[in-house]
């Protein structure tokens, strides 16, 4: 009898697990032994890291989207609707149209969104570039920015921890080559003690900040804004005002996890952080942006996690225990600058160490961003 993996959710994750799967069992999956079926809410495949371009000026939204059913390949089942129920009792997952889908394995790649009404007034008076719509109405905004305060904050978790970094730098830059920098101040702040979650990273933008002339607050968690007076007001007492906001909100788990039942308050799945099985559930994993790991919440965390879920998939659909082990690894590309970037590697066992950028590391993440199409296919 068929065995079937049900896939939720076609980011970045979803996609990966689903073309790895057909590649590494393509016998089974022609036979009709395994049937691998990916749900995604969406039918255009959007490359998230190109958001932080976009609001920058430096491309085209065009670029970054891609029809879904072009990034699979034959003999993944694709079923373009929302889950709108996981039921694990009887192994199945309700979609929008009403229809049910039983499983035998179930992969979890949902993703997170950042929630823009979690500090009220921010949806007024702030802007992101967290979302396409956000990045494209924050690209007006700085076009027309010629002077003032840019304050920038910060609630978490959120998605790709380096991204408002970056996003500071390379408008740092482009305000120097457009002889505007002196008009404008830069103000960064984070919610903790120090300047970022990772402690290198802290160290090493603690040296940068200066040497940019931005300043910065941490022990920041902003509560509200007030859109007309411009100011926000935080956890801790501080007010502080702003000409320009931008901010990442908190991120939250998606909808579905939550109806079900199947993470935390905010929608986190409880994960194995060695098997990336869900907690309690021995034929059900989750990657990506949706574990409640406490792991940055990246692309590239979760394409190192696909290579682990498929392959204990393939151990499982053919009887045996699943015994890869996912080592926390992660590898982020920083852009420093217009022209320049570093990168950091890290895992459970080692810490990340930020290196000088260069414009060979920039160039190398201006190529991976053509190049994530072919790593969504399975082929790196
Ligand atoms: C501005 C920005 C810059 C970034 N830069 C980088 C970077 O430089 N490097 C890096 O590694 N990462 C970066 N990231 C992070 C990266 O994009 C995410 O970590 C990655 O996409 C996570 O993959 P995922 O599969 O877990 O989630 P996603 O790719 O977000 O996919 C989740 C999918 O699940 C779908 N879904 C949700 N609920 C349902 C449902 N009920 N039914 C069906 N489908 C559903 C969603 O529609 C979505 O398609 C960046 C992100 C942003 C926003």
């Amino acid at each position: 009898m068929a065995q079937r993996v049900v896939i939720v959710g076609s980011g970045s994750g979803g996609t990966m697990v689903a073309n790895r799967l057909v590649r590494a069992i393509p016998e089974d999956v022609r036979s009709g032994k395994v049937e691998v079926v990916l749900i995604g809410a969406e039918s255009t495949h959007v490359y998230q890291p190109g958001f932080l371009y976009i609001a920058l000026g430096q491309a085209q939204p065009e670029g970054f989207k891609r029809p879904e059913t072009d990034m699979l390949l034959p003999g993944v089942q694709w079923v373009p609707e929302a889950a709108t129920k996981i039921d694990p009792t009887k192994k199945s997952v309700q979609v929008a149209s009403g229809r049910t889908i039983e499983y035998d394995f179930l992969v979890l790649a949902t993703g997170s969104v950042p929630d823009l009404d979690a500090i009220p007034g921010f949806r007024e008076g702030g802007h992101s570039f967290y979302t396409l719509e956000e990045s494209l109405r924050l690209r007006d905004a700085l076009q027309s920015f010629d002077h003032g305060k840019l304050l920038l904050i910060i609630g978490v978790p959120h998605k790709c921890p380096v991204a408002p970094l970056e996003f500071l730098f390379m408008y740092d830059d482009w305000l120097r080559r457009t002889g505007k920098r002196d008009q404008i101040e830069l103000e960064y702040t984070y919610p903790i003690s120090r300047l970022h979650s990772l402690q290198p990273v802290s160290d090493w933008i603690d040296q940068l900040f200066p040497e940019r002339n931005i300043k910065f607050q941490t022990f920041f968690n902003v509560e509200t804004v007030d859109p007309v007076k411009k100011v926000v007001y935080t956890l801790e007492g501080e007010e502080d005002n702003y000409d320009l906001l931008v901010g990442i909100p908190p991120h939250v788990g998606a909808q579905v996890i939550r109806d079900s039942k199947l993470g935390d308050r905010d929608g986190w799945i409880p994960t194995d952080r060695l098997t990336l099985k869900v907690k309690g559930y021995d034929n059900m994993y989750a990657i990506g942006d949706a574990t409640d790991l406490p792991l940055s919440k990246a692309g590239s965390t979760t394409h190192y996690e696909s290579e682990v879920v498929v392959k204990n998939l393939v151990h499982e659909l053919q009887g045996e225990k699943p015994v890869v082990l996912y080592d926390g690894k992660i590898y982020c590309f920083i852009e420093a600058g217009l022209d320049q970037a570093t990168h950091i590697s890290f895992d459970y066992n080692h810490p990340p160490e930020p290196s000088n950028p260069t414009a060979t590391v920039h160039w190398f993440k201006l190529a991976f961003n053509e190049m994530y199409w072919l790593s969504l296919r399975g082929l790196f």
